[in-house]
């Protein structure tokens, strides 16, 4: 299944990252906005300040006006430091809120993506939507507008106190900046490109580290540690490479930007000195000309910052949205639909399955279950099997064909009901890293101890949790690694009985256990099937034996079907299926 990337617009991702993030804050952004303009304000007036000070105090040497004058500086600064503080303390908030926020919204959004969408985006490119791109659409919206606003403002105020004081000059300096956008918006673009491929690497490199610790195993008992580490180091120095070229580039920015303000300060200077020279203007006026522009230089080179770290921002917003735009293959509108218990007959009318458009896996395949049974289905490996399985719990939708449990078409069936009315029993059974309690939970998170304790006696399991460190309170560790096969198994009965679900969906281990522990798995296991609609990929023959159904499935087709006395006088796959003679 291949979900379309389309590539959203600049101007529409902007517009909804400031509808989605920003606006739910309009009333704290409005204040942060008001302190901005204090802050600016004070830039200013400390700017201005220079003019009395050289003229007035330095050159007329007026005693009455340096008190006035120096508690004026002082109070500006004051004031400045105050706004500074409130204005960084409400955009700290702001960002940090929205950051959480978009997390909810993305964890919540992904949560209930099908098992499709899992499959073509890799865990690790989407734990990096979590982190890298996150943080960097936070680091537009609070540094990034703070930045804008801020500095946007403090250079207005200093731009006109500048053509106050010298029009001519001023129209000298600001003629130089405006060429020395020109670059940087053109280095923005690299900028964008180097920070989107060091995105995907790491991405990557996510994913990568993934797989290979938890195929640890693997890794070692074929010796794959050599070309893992290849492999580790090909993406890193890739993720090198690019990180490089985008911090290169951004290191020219900075530079450039101090040479035309070099430029324009030396002209000020030449300028200015001769006109102060010549008396038509006063040494104060030049001072506080000259103050402003240089207090003008710090945040306009931010300004120029600013754009590349929005660029930035807008390639993570971009893929925030891709993901948040995916919608899911199934439709699981189905909530308005009423809850109602099912009872469990199960039928496939001629459905067809691929999981990729050209393999198709179950073709114009029929079965059905009867309801209160037990349905073997067998078969060589890659048949179909588990397919069947995973259509039947909606983790897949057929291309064709109707799936129908109690004569109901399971797609109009609401999909929370149809899940509660289905336990699932696979063999990589999914342990949790909790307690050994809430493992069992799962079934029925409203379940009380007492209903626990009677799942797992039930279950064949209470003995072995009561010899745990902690009993029912022990954790289990990362995918039950404290848990041996069968405790596993059995924790997954306790958890199926706990759910009692009128459909058991069984994938019969494989891997076999002990003798004595098979036979409690399987007292366990056959407790559990009694009453109810059983469908299980079965391997071993004496299952096959006890069911009332068996179904034989080779390369997405039924072959044939019947009980083991019928089949084995009827058919020859059956007999060569479990070499039976
Ligand atoms: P069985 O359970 O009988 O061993 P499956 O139902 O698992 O068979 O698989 C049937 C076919 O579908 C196989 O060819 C397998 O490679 C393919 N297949 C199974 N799962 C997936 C998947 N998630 N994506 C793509 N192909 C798959």
């Amino acid at each position: 299944m291949v979900y379309n990337k389309k590539n959203l617009e600049k101007r529409s991702i902007f517009q909804r990252l400031i509808r989605d993030a920003v606006f739910p804050y309009k009333n704290k952004l409005i204040l942060a906005v008001f302190f901005m303009i204090i802050i600016a304000i004070t830039t200013a007036v400390l700017a201005w300040l220079m003019d009395p000070v050289v003229n007035q105090i330095f050159i007329r040497k007026d005693t009455s006006l340096l008190w006035y004058v120096g508690g004026a500086v002082f109070f500006s600064f004051v004031i400045k430091g105050f706004s500074t503080y409130a204005e960084a303390k409400i955009m700290a908030n702001v960002g940090q809120s929205i950051l959480a926020d978009m997390q909810n919204r993305l964890f919540s959004h992904l949560i209930l993506q099908d098992l499709a969408f899992f499959q073509s985006n890799s865990i690790g490119s989407l734990v990096s939507r979590f982190t890298t791109d996150i943080v960097m659409m936070r680091r537009v919206v609070s540094t990034g507008l703070t930045g804008l606003g801020k500095d946007t403002l403090s250079v207005l105020f200093l731009v006109i106190l500048m053509f106050y004081q010298d029009w001519f000059l001023a129209t000298i300096a600001f003629i130089v900046f405006p060429i020395a956008i020109i670059p940087i918006a053109l280095l923005g673009k690299r900028i964008k490109q180097a920070t989107k491929n060091t995105q995907i690497e790491t991405g990557n490199f996510l994913s990568f580290l993934q797989q290979a610790f938890v195929g640890i195993r693997m890794v070692k008992s074929y010796k794959m540690e050599e070309y893992q580490k290849l492999k580790a180091s090909e993406i890193i120095n890739k993720i090198k490479k690019y990180a490089i070229t985008g911090d290169g580039v951004k290191a020219i920015t900075s530079p450039l930007m101090e040479t035309f303000g070099g430029v324009a300060v030396t002209t000020v200077i030449i300028y200015g000195g001769w006109g102060v020279i010549n008396e038509s203007t006063t040494p104060g006026a030049f001072f506080s000309f000259i103050t402003a522009l240089i207090m003008a230089y710090r945040p306009m080179k931010s300004l120029a910052g600013i754009h590349s770290q929005i660029q930035e921002g807008l390639a993570g917003a971009e893929r925030y949205y891709n993901i948040m735009d995916t919608k899911s293959a199934i439709v699981t509108h189905t909530d308005s639909l009423p809850i109602f218990k099912l009872s469990g007959s199960i039928s496939f009318e001629d459905v067809s399955f691929a999981y990729e458009k050209e393999e198709v896996v179950l073709k114009n395949l029929s079965l059905n279950a009867e309801e209160g049974k037990t349905t073997a289905i067998v078969g060589k490996s890659g048949s179909g099997k588990s397919t069947i399985l995973n259509l039947l719990a909606r983790f897949y939708d057929p291309s064709s064909g109707i799936i129908k449990i109690d004569d109901k078409d399971i797609s109009s069936i609401n999909i929370h009901c149809l899940r509660d009315s289905i336990s699932i029993i696979t063999q990589d059974i999914i342990i949790f890293d909790d307690t050994v309690e809430s493992n069992i939970r799962f079934g029925d998170p409203t379940a009380g101890l007492d209903k626990i304790i009677e799942a797992a006696k039930s279950a064949g399991a209470h003995d072995f949790i009561k010899k745990m460190s902690q009993g029912y309170d022990t954790y289990v560790g990362e995918r039950g690694e404290k848990l041996s096969g069968g405790e596993k198994q059995r924790i997954a009965i306790a958890r199926a009985i706990l759910r009692d679900a009128p459909i058991l969906v069984l994938d019969e281990a494989t891997s076999s256990l002990d003798p004595e522990t098979e036979k409690i798995v399987q007292g366990a296991m056959n407790k559990l099937r009694r009453g109810r609609t059983t469908i299980i990929i079965a391997h071993r023959l004496e299952t096959i034996r006890d069911s009332d159904k068996i179904i034989v499935i080779d390369n997405g087709k039924v072959i044939c079907s019947g009980t083991h006395e019928e089949l084995v006088s009827l058919s020859q796959e059956y007999l060569t299926l479990y070499d039976i003679h």
